[in-house]
């Protein structure tokens, strides 16, 4: 920026001038010599432990504590003592915070104008020449060389404010008026350490030492404050910014962006996959280092005016301020500093992570509204397997909530931690099982039984059906392939979601699993509904025909709730239908439904159909669909949902009449907390159906 070369150009230039043209002899000869030591001593300190200070909404600054020395060094040194003092202690600053070259050319620049505009200040209202020697600080000099060190101050400040307004292209007016009230009440306190130091070291460096402890007690007790200030913005385990730092942050910089009329501020929110394994297997002191190092390869990316948060758990936060691609961009580089394994100890550990970004104002123009945007993003990310995702308004349909049970329900299908229950079907003339219908169950670590009609619609929306609906599948085979073994000839009913009647593989996958457990493909059937016929009806017609040339049959599920004809159905070349249980369970009370059940199973049998009636709730119903013709039944009187080995019991025993008693409920071995494993892996399962309880 030339702006910046100019300030360093200038600034070097003029200490090269200055230092020429001091006469040194008057500081070394005289008896200021000491004190200036002194004083320049105090500097340098002060600059090496600076003040973090936090002003209001924005983030804790260094002030250094150098300030009222330089200024005493202005009268008491004269001009050279007291910029070299300064020009030092900065040299030193950027060393130790490993500043570039570029900006430390700039610091230098900066402070000596500075310290030049004080020197001028004070000698043009005291009448003293500017190149003079030492001289004591009275009474009627302390207003010139306060007024000196104002001038100091608000210099050293408009050169830094004008690099901020180029580089976010803020007004310089909007600036400096963030800050003015913050500095007028920090650096008055330190001006007028600077008056009195300047007053008492001519009276020795003994006065001056003395007024060490009052500062220094100062000077601890301000650092306390800041220390329990920084406390409750800080994050304990890596020192990041907490939540509520995160969200002043975002204010501030949401403002800023508002004030220039610009995009932004961005958002990027990140959190580590599987973290929760580490912490299980390895122990929480190996997780907490893995996210002291993870923090600091973040911090590692990020620029002097970037700063990443944690809020909690593996999740992280930077606030950018700048347009989406620099924040898209911010997003790649943080991942990409995770990319190289973690060593801890002895182990070395592969972090992955996911991002959500999101951007001001198109995204939010609060910070809850960004965070809460960023969040869904992220989720988005973690759910479709993306490492970023930015926020769009169609992630809308999902709430942070629905994401994270989503994201959960990826890592239990990953971590094969999903159940399947299968549910007896019986022919209603003899009471024998003659098929089951697998259903799934999810037993989530925190929230418990979650049903089936809340996680598989979330399924359908997002990639994670089809995994899901190939877990059921090998399991279900896996039992069935069992029961066959055992003797037992019945045929397994698997539920599909639309998505799949549009997926021209699902017949080869279908067909490679039924080789791999040697099941025949017409023990299997495949459930769909009928919305999900109807929602791409020419491909749907081209995978079922595959399927069935299989001998795989096609079951229309939950019938009567959706607007398809029965004719249309047979065109779609379907072999069993299944009468919705809204319909079966009331049909002993309510006429009309009668009559749909009546009427459906009828015409069923006319197009050579077979009718499973599910929801058969009594006895009365197994006599009213037995009256009617209707072949197959499922519900709760004829048996609940229940583990593989349940139905293993259950085919063991002989055939009872379902129009006198209700199925018997299968004796399992159980696990204390009132589970039974299932057959293949998995999660344990409750012995029946946890979602209706026994
Ligand atoms: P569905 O395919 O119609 O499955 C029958 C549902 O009715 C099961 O609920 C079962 O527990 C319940 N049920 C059985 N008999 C009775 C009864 O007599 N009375 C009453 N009130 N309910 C009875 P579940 O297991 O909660 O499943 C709900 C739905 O979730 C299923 O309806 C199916 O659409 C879906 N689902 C379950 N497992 C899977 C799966 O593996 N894949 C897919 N795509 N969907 C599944
Ligand atoms: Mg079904
Ligand atoms: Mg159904």
């Amino acid at each position: 920026m030339p702006y910046v070369a100019s300030v360093a150009i200038t600034g070097v230039a003029l200490l090269l001038v200055v230092l020429a043209s001091t006469r040194w002899h008057l500081l070394l000869d005289s008896w200021a010599l000491w004190p200036a030591v002194f004083l320049a001593s105090a500097a340098l300190i002060g600059e090496i432990r600076p003040l973090y200070v936090s002003k209001g909404d924005a983030p804790a600054e260094a002030i250094s504590t150098s300030t009222p020395f330089v200024l005493a060094l202005v009268s008491l040194g004269g001009i050279g003592p007291a910029l070299v003092t300064q020009v030092l202690a900065s040299l030193v600053d950027d060393l130790r915070n490993r500043r570039g070259l570029q900006k430390t050319a700039f610091n230098t620049g900066q402070y000596t104008l500075s310290v030049l505009a004080a020197r001028a200040t004070y000698a043009g209202l005291t009448g003293l020449p500017f190149f003079g020697g030492p001289v004591g600080v009275d009474i009627t000099h302390l207003f010139p060389l306060l007024a000196g060190g104002v001038v100091m101050v608000v210099v050293n400040r408009l050169l830094v404010a004008v690099v901020v307004s180029i580089a976010s292209s803020e007004r310089l007016t909007t600036i400096i008026g963030h800050e003015a009230a913050f500095f007028a009440a920090t650096q008055l306190v330190l001006l007028s350490i600077g008056g009195v130091a300047a007053n008492v070291a001519a009276s020795g460096i003994a006065f001056l030492a003395l007024l060490c402890a009052p500062a220094v007690a100062v000077y601890l007790t301000t650092a306390a404050g800041i220390r329990h200030a920084h406390q409750a913005s800080h994050d304990a385990l890596t020192g990041l910014g907490n939540r509520s730092l995160l969200h002043q942050r975002l204010r501030t910089a949401t403002a800023r962006a508002q004030a220039a009329h610009r995009e932004g501020p961005g958002l990027v929110l990140l959190d580590l996959d599987h973290f929760k394994d580490v912490n299980d297997t390895l122990g929480h002191i190996v997780g907490d280092d893995l996210l002291r190092e993870v923090a600091q390869r973040l911090v590692s990316v990020l620029g002097d005016d970037t700063h990443a948060n944690r809020l909690g758990g593996d999740e992280f936060a930077v606030v950018v301020d700048g347009d989406l691609v620099a924040t898209q961009t911010l997003a790649h580089d943080l991942l990409a500093s995770l990319e190289k394994p973690i060593r801890i100890g002895d182990v070395e550990l592969l972090v992955r992570a996911s991002a959500g970004v999101a951007i001001g104002p198109e995204h939010g123009t609060d910070a809850d509204e960004l965070l809460k945007n960023a969040d869904i993003a992220l989720y988005h990310a973690k759910v479709e397997r993306d490492r970023i995702s930015t926020y769009s308004a169609r992630f809308d349909v999902n709430t942070v909530e629905r994401l994270r049970l989503l994201n959960d329900l990826r890592v239990a299908i990953e971590q094969d931690a999903l159940g399947v229950v299968y549910q007896p079907q019986l022919d209603l003339t003899n009471g024998r099982i003659v098929a089951v219908e697998a259903l799934i169950r999810w037993e989530h670590p925190v929230h418990g039984h979650v049903p089936p009609d809340r996680f598989i619609p979330l399924a359908e929306n997002s990639g994670l059906i089809a995994a899901l609906t190939a877990h059921v599948l090998e399991t279900a085979l896996g039992s069935l392939a069992a029961w066959r073994a055992a003797g037992h000839d019945l045929r397994m009913s698997v539920n599909v979601s639309a998505r799949h009647l549009s997926d021209l593989a699902l017949p080869r996958q279908v067909h490679e699993a039924l080789t791999r457990h040697d099941v025949p493909a017409t023990a299997l059937v495949l459930e769909v509904t009928e919305t999900a016929l109807l929602s791409d009806p020419i491909r749907a017609r081209v995978v079922l025909t595959a399927l069935r040339r299989l001998g795989v049959a096609i079951a229309v599920d939950d019938y009567g709730t959706g607007h398809a004809s029965l004719s249309y159905l047979k065109k779609l070349e379907v072999d069993e239908l299944k009468v919705d249980r809204s319909y079966v369970s009331d049909m002993g009370r309510d006429e009309h439904d009668f009559i749909i059940v009546r009427s459906t199973v009828a015409l069923a049998r006319d197009l050579g159909l077979r009718v499973v009636a599910e929801g058969i709730e009594d006895a009365s119903t197994v006599v009213a669909l037995r009256g009617l013709g209707c072949d197959v039944g499922q519900g709760y009187h004829l048996g609940r949902p229940t583990s593989a080995d349940g139905i293993a019991q259950l085919l063991a025993l002989p055939p009872h009449d379902p129009s006198r008693e209700p199925a018997p409920v299968p004796e399992l071995p159980t696990v204390p907390d009132g589970a039974t494993t299932p057959p293949s892996g998995g999660t344990p399962v409750s012995a029946t159906d946890p979602s209706v309880g026994v």
